[in-house]
């Protein structure tokens, strides 16, 4: 297997334990810790010299009395390092995860040698962890972005109906009823024309706020247009969405909203509907609840109508 005698080998073998940018360790029999560099002691929060001819025991419990270390995050080290050890040796190779208090990540891999000697080598994976951790948080925020309403900061006409479709599927298959409202604001145009685009903005802002309050948070509200939003009320019954809407309907009536020295008003036209055996796509409860929004806008708005 070599050319060189086994004493060079073992040498420089030992050389590149020490130099390697991975922690290594050797247990023996007794699983005593009796070769290890730097990096591996800091797996106990100690240097390679403090670390050696300890047990793995004595080593955990030294992570576990000063918190420095491995994270051993339980109440009672008894019952912790007996699960440790019945893991420990199980089988010949083994590779786990392992974090330190100091908030470094390891992989750490255990190869049985040599009958019973432990040889334990960790990978320090603080850099890749931060790195997904920062990648996540990134992508969650751009989801958040897609999903929200710049001007109010509410969900956004992409996001409802995704939620509000896939909430309507489940409804259908645990036979449980919901109701949909969809809004629109009267005569808002006006707003615009007469005060600016400004004044229109304050006014679905003030509009959106006042809604939200009214809600519960299962309930899914959006922007899903200029001045049109959605409302969709899980295991809701027309009875229910009725008294949600009215007080919606309402609400928006009493806001009062002063702009350069005049004070603003808005009522809004709300079309409802109730699921139901003859609805049978999401796109079809939509339609319904468009409908009477359009009854309610020739009937004279700031009203209620419902199927
Ligand atoms: P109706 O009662 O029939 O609904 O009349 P309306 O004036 O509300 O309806 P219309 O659809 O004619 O006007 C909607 C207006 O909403 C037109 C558009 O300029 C305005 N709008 C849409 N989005 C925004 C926005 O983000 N900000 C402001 N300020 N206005 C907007
Ligand atoms: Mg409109
Ligand atoms: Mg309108």
């Amino acid at each position: 297997m070599s050319t060189l005698p086994n004493k060079k080998i073992e040498k420089i073998l030992v050389e590149a334990l020490l130099l390697t940018k991975d922690g290594v360790g050797l247990f023996d029999l007794g699983d005593r810790l009796i070769f290890c560099n730097d990096l591996f002691g800091e797996l106990f929060g100690l240097s390679a010299s403090e670390a050696l001819n300890k047990t793995f025991t004595e080593l955990c419990f030294g992570c576990f009395n000063t918190n420095k270390g491995a994270n051993i995050e339980a109440d009672d080290f008894e019952t912790w390092i007996s699960n440790a050890l019945l893991k420990r040796r199980s089988s010949n190779y083994r590779t786990f995860e392992t974090d330190t208090v100091e908030g470094k990540h390891f992989i750490v891999t255990e190869q049985i040698a040599q009958e019973d000697f432990l040889y334990v080598y960790i990978t320090d994976i603080t850099e890749k962890k931060k790195n997904e951790l920062r990648l996540k948080l990134m992508s969650q925020e751009l989801e958040e972005l897609a999903t929200t309403d710049y001007l109010t900061g509410i969900r956004n006409r992409r996001y409802f109906y995704q939620m509000a479709r896939a909430e309507f599927n489940r409804s259908k298959r645990k036979s449980t009823t919901l109701s949909l409202l969809i809004l629109d604001l009267d005569k808002f145009k006006l707003i615009n024309d007469n005060y600016g685009h400004k004044a229109g903005d304050i006014i679905l802002q003030t509009v959106t706020q006042t809604i939200s309050k009214l809600l519960r948070n299962y309930d899914i509200f959006a922007r899903i247009g200029g001045e049109e939003f959605a409302i969709l009320l899980p295991s809701t019954d027309a009875k229910l969405a009725y008294i949600i809407a009215e007080r919606v309907r309402k609400s928006v009536e009493l806001i009062e909203v002063t702009f350069e020295d005049t004070i603003l008003t808005i009522t809004t036209s709300i079309g409802m509907v109730e699921s139901s055996e003859e609805i049978t796509s999401f796109d079809q409860l939509v339609q319904t609840a468009d409908k009477y929004l359009n009854q309610v806008k020739k009937q004279g708005r700031n009203k209620v109508l419902f199927s």
